[in-house]
Parts: structure tokens; sequence; C-alpha cells
């Protein structure tokens, strides 16, 4: 019997981050998730070099579970080195869920022959959905997944419990690490999951059951998880790989996913599109604010200290960058004004409006007409 494997990626920002620090690789014999730690962008750095590394290792196979353990501490290696030749990137690491379709007795059938092995470092996991019963495949190296093999905590209490992001093991971090992996048998009608924990955060393991289960096509199944994590909240990147093992050609090819090829994203773009739009917006508020402030109030005040200075009324305030400028003149001159209106105007009396500044002055003209 001839076996298809057939798949569908994808991987988004999520709502509330600005950035994808997580990477998915998705070809014919490997499929990687990446979630990436570690400021500065280095997550984003340490994903990608894991699946890059990845995938390179793949071109010349990927015999079995021995070796895909040892690419992957070579890849830790690189990621570890890497993170202390550059301060920008010290600290960075990144979790990984691989699943490599391998070779395994030679003596059978070519596709008797096949195994799947699955390697994890971090919470990011591997499912599998395998006749109409679903499971974890990979155990999470994380702070809540040891309360639960210890008993303390049970599994939908990890989901919320305020530590669930504490991660045991990651790739980078030490110059070695223990990989665990899993080698299972390659059977028609399998549906495999792997994920990054944006996606079990916002979605319980029964949702995404039931979403594997009522949907065929993979890669829509894909984005319809990615689509549930979002619209639970999307508090994290949330990148998903489902790869089906079929027993019949369906005539579609899975086309190759590679995130590292795709940055930046148009999604990433769309954001910041629209945080440019923002701020912009609140730029320009802000400037029709400050001026109408600035250009605010009217008040009466000598053109200069001399005896000859004429009496102005200006228009605005002396704020930031802005100046008042003259509205109009009175036609009076400081040496007509007695003594206590000088004072006055000295003072520069102010007024809201342009009808009561000039009422003032032409009471000051009634006075002055009057002497
Ligand atoms: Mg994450």
């Amino acid at each position: 019997m001839t076996i298809f494997i057939r798949w569908g990626a994808f991987s988004d920002t999520g709502v509330l981050r600005l950035q994808n620090e997580d990477a998915v690789l998705a070809r014919e014999g490997l499929f990687v998730v990446a979630d990436g730690m570690g400021g500065h962008n280095a997550g984003e750095v340490a994903s990608a070099m894991a699946i890059k590394f990845l995938g390179a290792a793949q071109s010349s196979g990927i015999a079995d579970a021995q070796q895909l353990n040892s690419i992957i501490k070579e890849v830790n290696e690189k990621i570890f080195q890497a993170a202390n030749g550059q301060t920008d990137q010290r600290g960075m690491g990144t979790t990984l869920t691989a699943l490599a379709i391998t070779p395994t007795n030679k003596s059978k059938s070519e596709n008797d022959s096949k195994s799947v092995t699955v390697a994890n470092i971090g919470d990011s996991r591997t499912y599998l959905l395998r006749a109409g019963e679903f499971r974890q495949v990979s155990v999470d190296h994380s702070y809540v997944q040891e309360l639960v093999s210890e008993g303390l905590i049970t599994r939908d209490e990890a989901r919320t419990h305020a530590r669930r992001n504490i991660v045991t093991r990651a790739l980078g971090i030490e110059p070695t690490v223990g990989v665990d992996t899993w080698t299972l048998p390659l059977i028609a009608g399998d549906r495999y999951l792997l994920c990054s924990d944006g996606l079990v955060d916002e979605v319980t393991d029964i949702d995404i059951e039931t979403c594997l289960k009522l949907n065929s096509d993979p890669q829509q199944t894909a984005n319809k998880l990615v689509e549930m994590a979002n619209k639970n909240g999307g508090r994290d990147n949330t990148t998903v790989i489902v790869v089906d093992v079929l027993d019949k050609d369906n005539k579609v090819v899975s086309k190759p996913v590679d995130s590292t090829l795709l940055k930046p994203e148009v999604n990433f773009s769309f954001r910041k599109l629209i945080i440019s739009v923002v701020v912009a917006v609140v730029a320009l508020v802000t400037s029709v604010v400050t001026t109408s402030y600035a250009r605010s109030g009217y008040f009466v005040a000598y053109e200069d200290e001399t005896p000859a200075a004429r009496v102005l009324i200006y228009q605005g305030k002396e704020f930031l960058w802005f100046n008042p400028t003259i509205e109009a003149d009175s036609t009076l001159i400081r040496s007509d004004l007695n003594l206590v209106l000088d004072a006055e105007i000295v003072t520069r009396p102010d007024f809201s409006s342009p009808t009561d500044v000039q009422k003032y002055v032409n009471q000051i003209r009634e006075v002055v007409d009057g002497n």
C-alpha cells in the first residue's frame, strides 16, 4: 500500500503581539514548530536558526530517532554559541517540536519500513489523532507539566496556571540539552498536529480535537485552529501544522512552508501600517488641539515700551513655538492714556472673544476722549 503525506501549516502573530517569534517548517518528511524567546527580536532569531539548521540537516537524511536527537543537539550548540557571541542575543532560546518521517526496517516493503519520529524540547506540542482517539505525543518541559506529573494540578488547571509559560528546557540556553524522542508506526488515517503554546493556551484540547475531526483539508484545519486561538484572545503567536497520513493519492500536493523565507510577514506589515496610522492620527489631533489652544484668546498690550507705542489687540498666546499675532490697531497711543489705564495695559488684560476685547478698547477710547 502506498502512503501519502499531506499537510497544512499556518503561523500568525496573534492579536496582542507585534512580532511573530514562532517559526515553522513543513515539507515532505520534516515538520517543525519552534517558539522563540528572548528580548530585542532574539527569540525570532533563535526559532529561525532552529528550523534553518534542521531543514539543512534533513537534506542529507534523517535515519532514525537517534540521528534526529543528535541533529537537534547540534542545533542547540549553534544557538547557544550565537547567543553568547552577540550581546543583543544573550539569553535567546527556542522550544522545538519536530516530526520526521524516518525509515525503520529495510527488509519490509517500502511503506512498512517507514516510521514517524517525534522530538520535543520545551512546551510546543505534537498531538496524534488515531482511530478517533486524540492524545498528546510529546511531554512538555514546563513548570506546570511537572506539577501535573506529580499530581498536584490537573491538565485543565495547568492551562490557566499563572506560571504556565515557564519552560524548563529550551534550545540555546545551556551548552547541552536533553532531547525527548518517540518513534511511532506510520499508519494511514493518522492525523498529527504540531503547535506552539499560543494554540493550547487559548484553545482547550477538546476543542482542538473537535476541530481536527470536523475539518478534512489540513490547510483549512490549520487556518481554523489559528483563527480559534485568535478569537479566544490571541495573546501569543500561534503556529499550527496539521499532517495527514493517507493511503490514497488525493492529487493535491501540499506546498512546503518555511517561515524564514516568508518574513517579513504580511500580517506584521499590516500591523505596522495600523500602528503608523494610529500614531499619525494622534499626532494630527495633538497638533490641532495645540494650535487651537495657542491661537485662543485675545489681549491688549503696547507694541513696545516707548511713550509713542500704539495700543494693539493681539490674538493667541506665547506657547511652545507659537507667538501671538496682531489682530487690530486701536489707534490709541500710550502717551494719551492716564496713569491708571497705563498701569492696566501693562498687565496685558486678556479676553476670550473678539467682541469683549473690542468693547474694552472702546471703553478706553471713551475715557481718553473724555479727558
Ligand atoms: Mg509561545
